[in-house]
């Protein structure tokens, strides 16, 4: 962070200075402090981000309240009509985002464009509102009475984002919020904000009104402003376990609803008699896909019986005919999204190896593909790991791949039940039963059966158990829409003569 007025310039002398987004405009900082955000791939300063005084916060809250009344308030159907444009331009303009998100995160351009159009499945479905709001009715519930149901937007929702998903995390939530009739702030990560603002110049574009979508840039003092705001009802929260917890007691203390999705250590099993060629192939794409950093990485990777060198061999030999490097030429793998956080990846590969892990592949030196001093570490595979090792305790979120050897499925079962997080975990067999009873035994809210990082679609939900998740709703799907409504029940006589008269007891059926 820094506190004089940015001067700083990229090598090609082109940093911009950014801004808010608050009632349909772009709203610019005065709080006198600024992050730099970078382009990761070359080390390059890139843009000025200015992170929110409390004041700045609380117009920005302030706008989104205003503009709540009114669209609540805009029938359903006008409402979904704006999301059907918005879906509709960014399926037009999707390429656009996707190298945003390159530019300022790193992941390839392939890969950014999964992520759009893994939060536009999001959107999609938001389009569904209608019926996804449909309440429910009984006649004549009692003598001449009437029960239905419905649902009601809760008023301004906050979201705090993370840095490994632009654009697909806001998306896992605002879509749904929006098609509800809720007013949004979203406050992503300072290391990757222009996504963030894109979108908001987009909703602009497909006719949101001013204020229902707003941009709040910033650190703690934002997320803060968010957590203890009264005018704030809700708040959607992705990223580190610490602060998942954090934002959980913080926000819940301050009386809103909340749902804190938070970090992971994702173990695939690979029992013997899997296809092991498939496995290999799938332990490489889910290991070092975006670096490592996706939350639905697999970091550990179990090997079941004698299989262990065979699958290890078939994993290094995969492993060495990657490249890495700068996201935009076409490279299968991206930089880490600052230099500490390379840094850090780097130290754990360190550690391991003086803990006595092997380290069969090694990315801490090598060539990388791109200009300037990017943030590299290759892809990093580590065999006989064990499980009292920082690189196995440890969230690394980084491309690094841990081989841990057990002898049966149940030592396997045992490892990922025993860890405190419980994101995503997959089971590699040809055996039906082995599969049908690990997803009944295992501790874990997302289980995949030969596929590596199962993703829910937007129709389910996404969540983890355990320290990956605080509060019990998952996001998007069915949960999402519970989660950004809230219920009314309505009992209804129309008069009736022959009801008349007084009765103090308490209702019953008649
Ligand atoms: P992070 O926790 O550092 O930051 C997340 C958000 O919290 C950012 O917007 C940041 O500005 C804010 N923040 C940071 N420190 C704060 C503080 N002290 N008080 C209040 N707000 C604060 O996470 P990150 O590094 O951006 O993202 C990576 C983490 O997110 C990993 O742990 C990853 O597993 C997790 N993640 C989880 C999921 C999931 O679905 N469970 C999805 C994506 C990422």
């Amino acid at each position: 962070m820094v506190t004089a007025p940015p001067r700083r310039e990229d090598s090609a002398g082109t940093a911009r200075t950014l801004h808010h987004w608050s009632g349909g405009q772009r709203l610019d900082g005065t709080s006198g402090r600024f992050a730099e955000v970078t382009n990761p791939a070359t080390g390059a300063v890139t843009a000025h981000l200015p992170l929110a005084d409390e004041d700045e916060a609380a117009a920005v809250i302030a706008a989104a309240k205003a503009a709540f009344p009114g669209w609540r308030d805009t029938s359903l159907a006008k409402r979904v009509q704006v999301l059907f444009r918005f879906r509709e331009l960014l399926n037009a303009r999707s390429g656009e985002l996707a190298e945003l998100i390159t530019a300022e995160h790193g992941k390839v351009l392939s890969d950014a464009a999964g992520e759009v159009a893994r939060g536009q499945e999001v959107v999609e479905f938001a389009c569904g509102m209608p019926h996804l709001l449909k309440g429910s009715a009984t006649e004549n519930a009692s003598t001449g009475v009437d029960v239905h149901s419905v649902r009601q937007p809760l008023g301004v929702t906050g979201i705090v984002s993370p840095f490994n998903f632009p654009a697909m995390v806001p998306m896992w939530f605002f879509p749904i919020a929006i098609a509800a009739g809720n007013t949004v702030v979203l406050k992503p990560s300072e290391k990757v904000p222009s996504a963030a603002l894109w979108m908001a110049e987009l909703w602009r574009e497909a006719g949101l009104p001013d204020g229902v979508f707003n941009v709040l840039n910033g650190d703690k003092t934002a997320v803060d402003a968010l957590l203890t705001s009264p005018d704030v009802k809700s708040i959607s929260f992705v990223g580190s376990t610490p602060i998942a917890r954090y934002v959980y007691e913080t926000a819940t203390a301050h009386g809103k609803r909340v749902q804190a999705l938070g970090g992971a250590k994702n173990h695939m099993v690979v029992l013997p008699d899997a296809d092991l060629d498939l496995a290999a192939d799938q332990a490489v794409n889910a290991g070092f896909g975006s670096a490592g950093e996706r939350c639905m990485a697999i970091s550990a990777l179990v090997a079941v019986g004698d299989i262990a060198d065979t699958l290890v061999a078939k994993i290094a030999e995969r492993t060495r005919g990657l490249r890495t490097g700068d996201g935009r030429r076409s490279c299968d793998m991206g930089p880490l999204i600052t230099r500490a956080s390379r840094d850090r990846v780097a130290g754990y590969v360190d550690g391991g190896e003086a803990d006595g892990a092997t380290v069969v592949v090694d990315g801490r030196a090598g060539e990388f593909d791109a200009d300037g001093e990017g943030f590299f570490v290759g892809p990093t595979l580590l065999d006989h790991v064990r499980t009292d090792m920082g690189v196995y305790t440890d969230e690394i979120f980084g491309p690094v791949l841990s081989v841990v050897r057990v002898q049966t499925y149940e030592q396997a079962v045992d490892l990922i039940n025993a860890n405190p997080y419980g994101n995503g975990t997959a089971l590699f067999t040809c055996d039906g039963g082995a599969a049908r009873r690990f997803q009944n035994e295992v501790e874990v809210g997302m289980i995949g059966v030969n596929v590596p990082v199962p993703v829910p679609m937007a129709y389910y939900s996404f969540g983890g158990w355990k320290n990956s998740l605080f509060g019990d709703t998952h996001a998007h799907g069915t949960e999402g829409v519970h989660f950004f409504t809230r219920g009314k029940v309505v009992t209804t006589r129309w008069l009736d003569p022959s009801h008349a008269g007084l009765n103090l007891g308490f209702p019953q059926n008649g």
